[in-house]
Formats: C-alpha cells, sequence, structure tokens
C-alpha cells in the first residue's frame, strides 16, 4: 500500500432500497477504510431524476445505519453539486480532449444503425471535426443544441485493479462519450470523475458491473490530468442458478432479512465474504476481527454465490455469540409485536426473559425463531399438540404426573439438578423408562413435544407455574379418557 492516506466512499443512487450488492460494497470499503485507519463517505448519486427518489434516501442509509455503516462525514448529495461539473468539460474541451457534438438525435441515431450494421464504434468526430472554428462559434452563438464528447485516443487503456490485477482495454471499443448532455448537465461518468477527484478518494471499490465505466473514466481522468484512484471492482453476487441476484427475481433487500431476525452482525459477516476471504479455516467473525483481517491481498475475483443456508448458518452462530443479556433486549420488541406479553410485564420480569432465551438460544436460527418457540413461556392459555397428546396423555401418564406433581411440589429447590433426579427417582420407584415421564411432563408444561431441555425448562418456568400446569394437564387427562 502507498503512503497516501486511505479515503473510500459508497455513492449508493436512491433507485430502490438497499440491496445485497451495494451492502457488499459499502461493507468492503468500510473495512478497508478501518483497516487502514482512513475515512469512509457516503455519497448519494441522485442526479438521474427518472429514477432517483428521495424518499429512498433514508431507507438506504437506515439499511446501512443498522449494519453498522455511517459516513464519517456529511452526506454528500450530487444533486447539490450540479454546477461544478459543467466547469470540467469546458476544461477537456479547451485542453484539445473533447469536441462538440451537433450531430441531431436522428443523425444520432442513424449513425448507431450503421455502425451497428458495419460492426465498428459509431463515428461522431467526421461531421463535428469538419466544422472550422467560426462555424463552431457561429453555432455555439447562435445557441445550436450540442454535447461534448471525450475525444477517445489511439490505443489501449489500462488500469492495476486490487481484484482483478491488469486490466486493459483497446481504445477502439469505447465510443466517444458525452461528458455534457445539450442542456449543461454532465452526465454521470463525468460527474463521478469529479466528484472522487474532488472529495480525494484515495480508492474506489464497487462492483465489477463498472468495469466499463472505470475505463471511461481513466480516460476522463487523463484528460483532466488528475491521478485516477485506485480501483477495486469486487465481483458479482450471483443467485445459486448462476443468474445476477436482483429485486425482480425475488431477491430479498437488505430490510427484508432484518425484518426476518437475521442479526446485523450475521449479515455483515456473510456479505464481507462475497469477494473476500480471510484465508483461515473459519467463517464467523466479528467487526473487530474482519478489520484487522481486511485487506486488498484477499480479494477474490471469481463471482460470488449469495447462499442463504450459510447466511443462516452464519446467523446462528452470531446469536451464541451474543449475551443472554443482548438476546433479551433484541428479542423482547418481537415477543411484543407478536402479542405474546407486554413490553410492562417484560420490563418487570427481564431476569425471567434473560433466562428464557438463554434455553433457545442454540436452538434458533433467526431472531423470528423466539416468538415462534416461546410462547409458552408467556401464554397459558395453550392447546396441546394433538398427535403427542394422543400418544402421550394417557389414563397411566395422569397417574405418573399426580405423583410428579407432589414431588415437585414438595421441593425446596427447584432446580434443574433436582428436578431431574426426583423425576428420574420416581420412574425407578414406578419400574418405568424416565420417557414415560418425561414427554407427558413436556407436553403439560409446553403444549409442544419437542423443546430445550425439560429439567432446565422446568427451572426457568418455576415451581407455581410447573405445578398449575401440571394440574392442568391432569384434569385434561381425565376429561379426556371419562
Ligand atoms: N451509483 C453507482 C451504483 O449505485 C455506484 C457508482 C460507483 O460506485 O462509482 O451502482
Amino acid at each position: 500500500m502507498s503512503s497516501t492516506p486511505v479515503r473510500v466512499r459508497i455513492a449508493p443512487s436512491p433507485s430502490g432500497y438497499l440491496h445485497v450488492g451495494t451492502a457488499r460494497t459499502a461493507i468492503a470499503n468500510l473495512l478497508f477504510a478501518r483497516h487502514y485507519e482512513g475515512a469512509f463517505v457516503i455519497r448519494i448519486e441522485d442526479t438521474d431524476k427518472e429514477r432517483s427518489k428521495a424518499e429512498l434516501i433514508e431507507p438506504i442509509t437506515d439499511a446501512l445505519k443498522w449494519l453498522g455503516i455511517e459516513s464519517d462525514e456529511s452526506l454528500v448529495y450530487q444533486s447539490q453539486r450540479l454546477n461544478q461539473y459543467g466547469q470540467y468539460a469546458g476544461k477537456i474541451l479547451d485542453a484539445g480532449h473533447a469536441y462538440r457534438c451537433f450531430m441531431t438525435a436522428e443523425e444520432i441515431e442513424a449513425e448507431r444503425k450503421l455502425a451497428r450494421q458495419e460492426k465498428r464504434n459509431p463515428d461522431y468526430r467526421t461531421p463535428s471535426l469538419s466544422l472550422s472554428e467560426d462555424e463552431i462559434h457561429e453555432r455555439v452563438a447562435a445557441n445550436v443544441p450540442h454535447t461534448i464528447r471525450l475525444k477517445i485516443p489511439n490505443g489501449e487503456t489500462t488500469f492495476d485493479d486490487m481484484v482483478s490485477g491488469h486490466l486493459k482495454k483497446a481504445n477502439v471499443d469505447l465510443e466517444d462519450l458525452v461528458l455534457a448532455r445539450s442542456d449543461g448537465t454532465a452526465t454521470y461518468n463525468l460527474a463521478v470523475v469529479v466528484d472522487d477527484h474532488e472529495m480525494g478518494i484515495s480508492h474506489v471499490i464497487r462492483g465489477n458491473d463498472h468495469i466499463t465505466n472505470t475505463f471511461k473514466q481513466v480516460l476522463i481522468y487523463r484528460a483532466l490530468e488528475w491521478e485516477p484512484p485506485v480501483f477495486g471492482h469486487l465481483p458479482l453476487i450471483l443467485r445459486p442458478d448462476k443468474k445476477k441476484v436482483s429485486k425482480r427475481l425475488g431477491d430479498k433487500d437488505v430490510n427484508e432479512y432484518q425484518k426476518e431476525g437475521i442479526l446485523p452482525e450475521a449479515m455483515f459477516n456473510y456479505l464481507c465474504l462475497l469477494g473476500w476471504s480471510p484465508k483461515e479455516d473459519r467463517e464467523v467473525f466479528t467487526v473487530p476481527e474482519l478489520i484487522e483481517r481486511f485487506t486488498e491481498k484477499n480479494f477474490n475475483a471469481s463471482n460470488a454465490v449469495f447462499d442463504e443456508e450459510k447466511l443462516l448458518a452464519i446467523n446462528k452462530a452470531h446469536i451464541m455469540l451474543k449475551s443472554d443479556h443482548e438476546l433479551a433486549t433484541l428479542v423482547a420488541p418481537l415477543l411484543v409485536e407478536a402479542d405474546l406479553t407486554t413490553k410492562y410485564w417484560l420490563e418487570t420480569r427481564w431476569e425471567y426473559l434473560r433466562h428464557v432465551v438463554g434455553l433457545l438460544k442454540e436452538r434458533v436460527t433467526r431472531l423470528d425463531d423466539f416468538p415462534a418457540q416461546s410462547g409458552f413461556f408467556f401464554q397459558f392459555d395453550y392447546t396441546y399438540d394433538e398427535k403427542a397428546a394422543g400418544k402421550h396423555f394417557t389414563p397411566e401418564a395422569a397417574e405418573y404426573l399426580k405423583k410428579l406433581y407432589e414431588r415437585f411440589a414438595s421441593l425446596s429447590r427447584f432446580d434443574a439438578e433436582s428436578l431431574e433426579k426426583t423425576l428420574s427417582d420416581l420412574a425407578d420407584e414406578l419400574g418405568v423408562k424416565r420417557a414415560k415421564l418425561i414427554h407427558p411432563t413436556r407436553l403439560a408444561v409446553s403444549g409442544v413435544p419437542v423443546g430445550p431441555s425439560l429439567y432446565h425448562m422446568l427451572q426457568v418456568l418455576d415451581q407455581r407455574v410447573v405445578l398449575e400446569r401440571l394440574e392442568k394437564a391432569i384434569e385434561h387427562i381425565q376429561k379426556q379418557n371419562s
């Protein structure tokens, strides 16, 4: 790495919500900036009047914030810089690297058509450059509409990419691009170059769908006699069917993963592995660990496949990394939203909630699984799983539960260890397998046949509740069999 201070940016266009590709690019830039102790800036590319929607800017920055990504400096809005760009088109023109193109839309279209037939780039120069200086001045003075086009030089354009190495393109393959439209506004590529230069961007890390733009941008830098930044083009993110990830194909935005109970740390961790690898035999990392490892040396050029299963596995691992208290804070609003309890009830029983999430965390993959699996910890009016009740709620089981009730009622310590011993001793005395007691007990206290460790679950529910539930189940079995 050179000694220039690192300054990177992401430049989202507010034409949709934050998609995984932009999030991945943001993460890579942020990690790169943090690793090299540089700056990370967000620039909103909102100049495309037809596609940009101001109301999408906040959801994008909110989704980035959720991922822990914020601009180190004030947000830069391209729409507020529109009058910065025109002068540079003029500068390039004055330096002889651009020309005024007076061709009409129809003439351009006809030339394009012909060029396509002749398998060459369209030629805008012949008609434009055949005009004398005086003719050009006359037309400009008469406000004849025209664009300013970059004069692509002969030869080839090259740059060293941090991801893909040395890239080159023969200039005959690049057409003379418009720098300024007939209304004087700058086109996308000129605006990006001016912004990156004026913002002092040292490294441009973005998706490899921008490589064609980069060749054009390198030529604009040269025309302006500016040093281009160092580029790094990350591979495309593909669906498992190898198509490019796209909203149209039903792929989800970052917000949707958030709603589905993915932790921001997991999303961050997973997305950073698309196009970069720590070259270690592990995949779960905290942000500080990623910052330490994130350098340009481990970028991967090959296309990355978005594997939701892997995201879920990483999410599960990040859930395990959280303390019960942290998880309780995240799960509490979900329980309220699912109508399982109220905010007030939880505030007064925080310890209980902590124990519930501690008990369930090994069994969940997403935050959403907590409300789905924990209803019986908060609600008493659950029904018994029908199939399991048919199997385990037998008249014989009612008798066992009655005996267990008595033993549990007389316990002075209601902890997992004592509960296990009590149940095992009773099974031995009755001469039955423990399962004969375990299954009906689990069903009685939770309504479902599967769940966390029975004894720990009983401990968390606590003696009064467990006894109430056993009593209710005994009555239920008796009613069913009378
Ligand atoms: N606005 C572009 C996009 O959303 C980013 C361009 C860039 O990073 O240079 O894809």
